[in-house]
């Protein structure tokens, strides 16, 4: 146990997590022939790849033995300890804050942690945010300055920052390239040195905590753990301790990078074990396992993840709803945060509403559907969880009546946000943070950067923040947040109706200051989208009995088909038969004939 270290990588997106791991895997010789070509081989999923974030955390066992400067792939049964020879046990963490959770609990894994900056970028909101996790977590912390093959590299400066924003002394800090493999060897060496090995079982009874689950198609349910006391064997029964169920361990082993069989994992290691569990939701990150003939404690800090952010998707034609839900359950098998629960809409007909960890989340599942399961589907705007009189609320369908005046208590979350940004677009970033109702802490200086820490409520980033905060910035800021608290707020449902028929798919829970102007863009874009009938259109906004915006659509003159001069039968008919198969696609509210569209259209705003 003494030759093992049990280590992450953290960075903010991009700083190069992902190529630092194929390096060291290729270096131990853990990678190897056609895996060495596949670039980025931890992040095996394409979508997170293409986003540069890493959303599956694979942890891998790597063998080191520097002989003569040379160093082999090792035969990992005949390990046998005290030998010169290291395991090293890298645990990839993902990259972003929607799953921050689960850099928790990826580091509560490990004793160390190599802290990657880009030298050109220097440091940005997630090399804080997970630098802070790291340290309150005790973990041994290595410092290194990536990217230094690029021209662009600022040495100097980033080694500064990371000097005066963390504390650390200049000769810490390691110059690597990831990508070039200068100083690599050196970090290994460093990581041996500086990352104390797991400590012993505290007794006889067996912890494991698990930081990762997956659904493999050929093996089923594979949960990743870090035996923390004790030891796991294949033919144990296990207990899953959040709520006693148990199961028989099927197989036991370790990544290197592929499954590598093992009869028992003990104290220290970190592996993967097979169950008979079917259901992905049994294997909680954060959760313990332990034997159910001799159970142990709890670790400490297992929560139960929760959903902040919700959807409904429809299929776009009633034949997709088949494809839609068996597309949407199959993603369920490998994301055990992934929450669906069947959803009617009298416009878009039977659909899901989905719970998502967060706004990113969301659009890799989204993208995940169109593009691995091809799904054709409509999705409804997200939406946040408020507070109704204490009752929590996902869909402004369960507001109940509008407060209007009369007093009901509503709160809604707010979150802790904190925006890295070069000196220069300060200005532009806290004139966008205002106007989102944010409130901002302190700001901090340092070289040419700057940290903003603010309040704002939750509601505020679900839609196009990311977008407005790159073009403030100019594409230079980064973002992260956390969930602070529920706050009481002046919110109230907001109802959309055509010649006084409420549409319930059109009802949005607004705050007082945003209403006027929410409420004039939807009745603009609404009453766009209607085509004309042969008496008067009223659309209106409002909120409780006040109207708030409202818009009239005129009534036709003549009947369409007088348009077309005369005789051409071709014409007319062609004309007819097009109408009716757009009547197929209307939804009548009252006597006012709506198209789809109308309704997609007003829902992207
Ligand atoms: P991650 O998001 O932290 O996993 O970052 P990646 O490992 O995906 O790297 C982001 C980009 O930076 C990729 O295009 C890498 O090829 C590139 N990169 C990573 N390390 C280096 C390096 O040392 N030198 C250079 N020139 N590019 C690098
Ligand atoms: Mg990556």
């Amino acid at each position: 146990m003494k030759n093992i270290r049990n280590f992450a990588i953290i960075a903010h997106v991009d700083h190069g997590k992902s190529t630092l791991a194929d390096r060291l895997m290729a270096i131990t010789g853990t990678l190897s022939g056609k895996d060495l070509l596949q670039e980025q081989f931890l992040d095996s999923n394409p979508i997170s790849r293409e986003r540069g974030i890493t959303i599956k955390l694979a942890p891998v066992r790597m063998m080191y033995k520097s002989e003569k400067g040379e160093v082999r792939r090792e035969n990992y049964d005949k390990n046998l300890s005290p030998s010169p020879k290291f395991i090293l046990n890298l645990i990839d963490t993902p990259g972003h804050v929607d799953f921050s959770y689960e850099v928790v609990r990826t580091l509560y894994a490990c004793e160390g942690a190599v802290l990657v900056v880009d030298a050109t970028k220097g440091i940005q909101a997630q090399t804080v945010s997970h630098y802070n996790v790291a340290k309150s977590l005790g973990l041994k912390i290595i410092p290194v300055i990536n990217k230094i093959d690029l021209d662009s590299a600022e040495i100097e400066k980033t080694e500064n920052e990371i000097i005066e924003a963390f504390g650390f002394e200049k000769n810490e800090i390691l110059r690597i390239s990831a990508k070039s493999g200068i100083g690599i060897e050196e970090l290994i060496k460093v990581i041996i040195e500086k990352v104390p090995p797991p400590s012993p079982s505290l007794n006889d009874k067996t912890q494991a905590l698990i930081f990762d689950s997956k659904y493999d198609e050929h093996r089923g349910i594979v949960i990743f753990v870090r035996v923390k006391s004790g030891s796991i064997k294949k033919g144990d029964e296990i207990m899953f301790l959040s709520d006693k169920s148990k199961a028989l361990v099927m197989d036991i082993g370790y990544m290197s990078p592929n499954y590598s069989s093992q009869k028992e994992i003990k104290n220290g290691e970190v592996g993967y074990v097979i169950t008979n569990v079917k259901d992905i939701t049994q294997a909680k990150v954060g959760d313990t396992m332990t034997l159910s003939n001799n159970p142990g404690e709890s670790l400490p800090g297992y929560k139960e993840q929760k959903p902040f952010v919700f959807l409904s998707i429809y299929p776009t034609s009633s034949v997709d709803f088949q494809n839609l839900r068996k597309a949407l359950y199959s993603l369920k098998l490998t994301d055990a945060s992934l929450e669906i629960t069947p959803d009617y809409s009298t416009i878009f007909g039977s659909g899901f509403r989905c719970g998502f960890l967060g706004l990113l989340h969301s659009q890799i599942v989204i993208e995940r559907l169109e593009r691995e399961y091809y799904v054709d589907a409509f999705t409804a705007p997200p939406s946040i969880v408020y507070k109704v009189e204490g009752k929590e609320i996902s869909s402004p369908k369960d507001f109940g009546p509008p407060a209007g005046g009369s007093k009901k208590e509503i709160a809604e979350p707010y979150i802790l946000g904190e925006i890295y940004t070069p000196v220069e677009y300060l200005g532009g970033v806290l004139d966008l943070v205002y106007s989102l109702r944010g409130k901002e802490g302190d700001i901090l200086y340092f070289g040419s950067q700057t940290r903003i820490t603010f309040e704002m409520p939750m509601a505020s980033i679900v839609y196009d923040f990311y977008d407005r905060l790159k073009s403030a910035s100019s594409g230079y800021a980064s973002f992260d947040y956390e969930f602070l608290e529920y706050r009481e707020s002046n919110l109230d449902r907001m109802d959309i109706s055509v010649n006084d028929v409420i549409v319930p798919e059109l009802s949005f829970i607004v705050h007082k200051s945003q209403t006027d102007s929410f409420a004039r863009k939807i009745v603009k874009t609404l009453s766009e989208s209607i085509p004309k009938h042969n008496f008067q259109i009223t659309v209106r906004a409002q909120v409780g009995g006040k109207i708030i915006a409202s818009e009239k659509i005129g009534a036709y003159m003549k009947a369409v088909t007088e348009k077309l001069y005369g005789g051409d039968r071709t014409r007319k008919d062609k004309l007819l038969e097009k109408q009716k198969k757009g009547k197929k696609k209307m939804k009548s509210i009252g006597r006012v004939n709506v198209p789809k569209e109308a309704f997609m259209s007003v829902l992207k705003i």
